[in-house]
This record gives structure tokens, sequence and C-alpha cells, in this order.
């Protein structure tokens, strides 16, 4: 596990877009994992700066996304279908048709979350995968728990993350309370991994990928046993 801090929350995605843009030039033809968040806004911001400026194209890139609500349609405007469409793939010259986010409307979503693997599969695997992480450690929406799930499956959102998700809906009623997310084990199987964490509030749970300690109570741990993962923070994560 390798840490780099940044002065800023730019200079943090500045990094993340440095790491992204050497793995798509290295690979034009490539699979992406992405993820939603405001963390990662920086970074997207910085690929669509360097497409505008000629220096990326996405025409034969493809990406996966970590997760989506459960259910909520991929046109309603708290899907992450909807976040990826508005902050990055409208902005570049991605073939939407090769960008994968979970359906948030299957019909056996349990299926589909077992074919959202083998789809990946297909692809060959991830080759760069960009992660956020959750105040308690937690990696999309694999929450800390005692028993976590490898791959892509159906979970019940806890009641702290409907209660901070809530913010971006009309009511905390309206948060859907199920979610689909790929599970560590599909994460894992990512070559490259790139997390990002920016603030104070992130400093315990970047505090507990320091150690040599791996634990489901903190889902992020088990990205030490992965041999190319680089943690890109601020000074306020990083330091607290
Ligand atoms: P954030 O979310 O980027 O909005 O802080 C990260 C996460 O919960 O995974």
């Amino acid at each position: 596990m390798r840490f780099i801090t940044g002065s800023s929350y730019e200079e943090v995605s500045q990094e993340a877009a440095k790491i992204f843009a050497e793995v798509i030039k290295e690979k034009p033809d490539g699979v992406l994992g992405l993820a939603t968040g405001s963390t990662p806004l920086g970074m997207y911001r910085e690929l669509i700066r360097l497409y505008e400026a000629g220096e990326l194209d996405f025409s034969r890139l493809t990406t996966v996304n970590l997760d989506e609500y459960y259910p909520l349609a991929p046109d309603h405007p708290q899907s992450y279908r909807y976040f990826m469409n508005t902050n990055l793939f409208d902005h570049i010259n991605i073939d939407k048709a090769r960008t994968f986010v979970p359906d948030g409307l299957a019909k056996e979503p349990v299926v589909a979350c077992a074919a959202y693997d083998m789809m990946i599969e297909r692809m060959g695997g991830i080759d760069i995968q960009l992660l956020g992480i959750g105040e308690n450690g937690h990696i999309a929406f694999n929450e800390p728990a005692d028993e976590l799930v490898a791959g892509t499956h159906l979970t019940d959102l806890t009641e702290s993350t409907i209660r901070a998700n809530s913010r971006f809906f009309e009511s905390e009623a309206d948060v859907p309370r199920r979610a689909m997310t790929m599970g560590m084990g599909s994460i894992l199987h990512a070559r490259k991994i790139v997390l990002i964490a920016c603030g104070k509030n992130k400093h315990a749970a970047v505090e507990l990928l320091k150690g040599d300690k791996i634990t489901p109570q903190c889902p992020a741990s088990l990205l030490k046993l992965h041999s190319d993962v680089t943690i890109i923070c601020d000074k306020e994560a990083f330091l607290g």
C-alpha cells in the first residue's frame, strides 16, 4: 500500500487523474472502475480538462461503476448513472453503450448482480479501480459487518448511510433502502486500485489503513491484501 499526500483537494484530484491518465494512455481499450460521491468530482473535472486539451482519448474505453441504489431509475437525479453522465460521460468522447452501472431497475436484482461480475470477467477484468472511503471505512456499499460478501450483491443500507445520503433527497423517506454493490472480492480483482480521501472526517478511516490489521469491521482494510493500491489523501485525512 502506497500513500501519497497532497496539500489540497485539487492536488489530490490531479494526482489521481495522473495515475488514471497513465493507464488510459498505456491501454486505450482498457476497463476503468469508477466511483461516485463528492471526492471523485475533482478528478473527473481534471480528466475532462485533459480530454479537452487533447491529451486523453476515451473512445475505446469501457467503464464499470461500483454501485447503484435499488430500486432507482437511471434518469433519477440521485441515481449513480445520472451522476456519472452529468459529471463525466457527457463531457468526454466515451461510447455510453460501454459505460456500465448496476441496473437500479433490474427485475431480478440478485441475478443481475451475478451477471455484473460475469460481465466484468468477460471484459478481462478491471485495469484500474477508483475508490472513495466512508468515515466508517466502508467501500462502495460494503458496510462494516461481521461478514462481508465477495461478489456483487444486493444489500440493505445501514441507518447511518440512509441518514447521511438523505441530504441529496427530498426527505429521508425518499432514500432507497437497498443498493447493488460490487463486493470486496469484485473490487480486489482489479489490477490496480486508487483510493482517494479528503478531509478531517476521513482521518479515522485512513488511520486504519496504515497499520497491518485486517477486519470486516473496516472493509477498506481488506485492500491490504492487494499488491497495487495507492491511497491519495490530503493532509487533513492523513494527519487528522
Ligand atoms: P464521499 O463518499 O466521496 O462523498 O465522501 C465516499 C464514500 O462514502 O465512499
